[in-house]
């Protein structure tokens, strides 16, 4: 049955109708509204492995991965039955548990430039905490970021920020204090002579935030020797430099971007992945810095859940599992076949793509220019990002709503569902030039 482009699917219609009465947009976060692509979004009702049912009862071959932190697949048997397990003993303690142990155990033991971590509740509050740490021991106020580069919604980083920021168009956030987003200095990514210049003109900058591999304006990697740059500048002036491995921590690399690029941050922030599909952030980094956090410093931050059973035993589970480092050489084969796929599939239909790829994220970019940093990302086309995301969709393939947003290939999108996507693909951008 060949869908007309935007049929949602009865059941999804009928709750998205409901559902744009009761929360903002129909959604809890805004990307999943399909603003981006238009349309209806679809709810889902269930997944497992590389898929997802929505209530309608159709099945997609799904890119999201709840955006990244599904690398091992929906519904993992180890993890659901050590959830299972973890549920009969209670959900949340508001006291030590010995997985909370554990599982710093296995951060510090992966992530390179980590000494000490502190779990949190999220990405966004993992970043947050991490710049007041950074303002806290330098003492000083101001942060830059890189335009197009998406930390989480906290007040000082929703400044020409990625991910659903960008697919909404908007402009930087009513809401947010001038004198915050003032402290806030932006430089375009990739171009280390620009941050050269800031830090000639700013005397008080406290840190420097940047997605080592851009995942949140479509994934854009770092340009050879670009992130040495940014360390070493940071390092000279004083500020500290804070690696939002959210997204790829555990993705490009266990270790992730600083294991794979051989760059160590001060600071790193995670998320995502290290939660195995249930909320959790996290921040670390050397024992002495980590050593300011309350209560064994003074920089105060807190957290009711922080450490919660559920998502440390899902968290843990999946970062052993992890530890069998040829799962991500099998995500480089597969990814790079998918990519090449798609590439030759466009090629072929006449339809101008380049598609950024490190590891297991990547994207295909509507546009025949390379695509570096935010300007080269927004040159997009993405009218034709949106008939490719829905004539996917009508081929059973779930795409991020967004042209700004990394695709993830897991550990459960196996050859055939890499050949079912490519020759899906092929369908799909048939369709895109019209
Ligand atoms: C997803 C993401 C965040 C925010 O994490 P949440 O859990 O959504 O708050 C922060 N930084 C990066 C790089 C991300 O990809």
């Amino acid at each position: 049955m060949l869908l007309s482009q935007h049929d949602g699917g009865e059941r999804s219609d009928e709750l998205f109708a409901r559902a744009v009465e009761l929360l903002p947009g129909g959604v809890n976060s805004p990307v999943r509204a399909f603003r981006g692509v238009g349309g209806t979004p679809r709810f889902i009702r269930s997944a497992s492995g590389a898929t997802m049912t929505d209530v309608d009862g159709r099945t997609y071959i799904d890119y999201v991965g709840s955006w990244g932190p599904m690398i091992l697949g929906h519904a993992d048997p180890e993890v659901i039955a050590a959830l299972s397990e973890a549920l009969l003993r209670g959900t949340s303690f508001g006291a030590p548990n010995e997985l909370e142990v554990e599982i710093a155990e296995e951060i510090i033991a992966a992530v390179p430039s980590i000494e000490m971590v502190r779990m949190v509740n999220s990405g966004t509050e993992a970043t947050m905490s991490a710049i007041r740490l950074a303002r806290g021991v330098t003492g000083r106020t101001k942060l830059v970021k890189f335009e197009g580069c998406y930390h989480g919604h906290g007040d000082s980083l929703l400044v020409k920020a990625g991910s659903g920021v960008a697919t909404l168009g908007l402009p930087d956030s009513p809401g947010v204090p001038a004198a915050l987003a003032e402290s806030t200095i932006t430089a375009p990514f990739n171009d280390a002579e620009a941050l050269e210049r800031i830090f000639a003109r700013h005397r008080d900058i406290a840190a420097v935030i940047i997605e080592p591999v851009v995942g949140n304006m479509g994934c854009v990697p770092p340009n050879d020797g670009y992130l040495q740059s940014v360390r070493e500048l940071s390092r000279r002036n004083g500020a500290l430099l804070i690696f939002d491995e959210v997204m790829t921590g555990f993705r490009v690399a266990r270790g992730g971007a600083q294991e794979l690029y051989d760059i160590h941050p001060d600071i790193t922030t995670l998320g995502k992945i290290i939660g195995g599909g249930l909320p959790v952030g996290a921040y670390g980094g050397s024992k002495e810095l980590m050593r300011h956090i309350a209560p064994a410093g003074p920089i105060y931050q807190a957290g009711t859940l922080s450490g919660n059973p559920l998502a440390m035993t899902a968290g843990l589970v999946t970062l052993r599992r992890l530890r069998d480092l040829s799962i991500y050489e099998r995500l480089e084969q597969s990814s790079a076949r998918l990519c090449e796929g798609i590439s030759k599939a466009a090629s072929a239909a006449g339809v101008q793509t380049i598609t950024n790829r490190v590891g297991s994220m990547f994207t295909t970019f509507f546009t025949d220019q390379r695509v570096v940093d935010w300007t080269t990302a927004n040159r997009s086309n993405r009218d034709m990002y949106g008939r490719f995301f829905h004539g996917m969709l009508a081929e059973g393939v779930y795409l991020a709503p967004s042209q700004f947003e990394a695709a993830f290939v897991g550990a459960a999108h196996t050859d055939e569902i890499i050949d079912r996507t490519i020759n899906a693909a092929a369908r799909a951008l048939s369709i895109v030039n019209f």
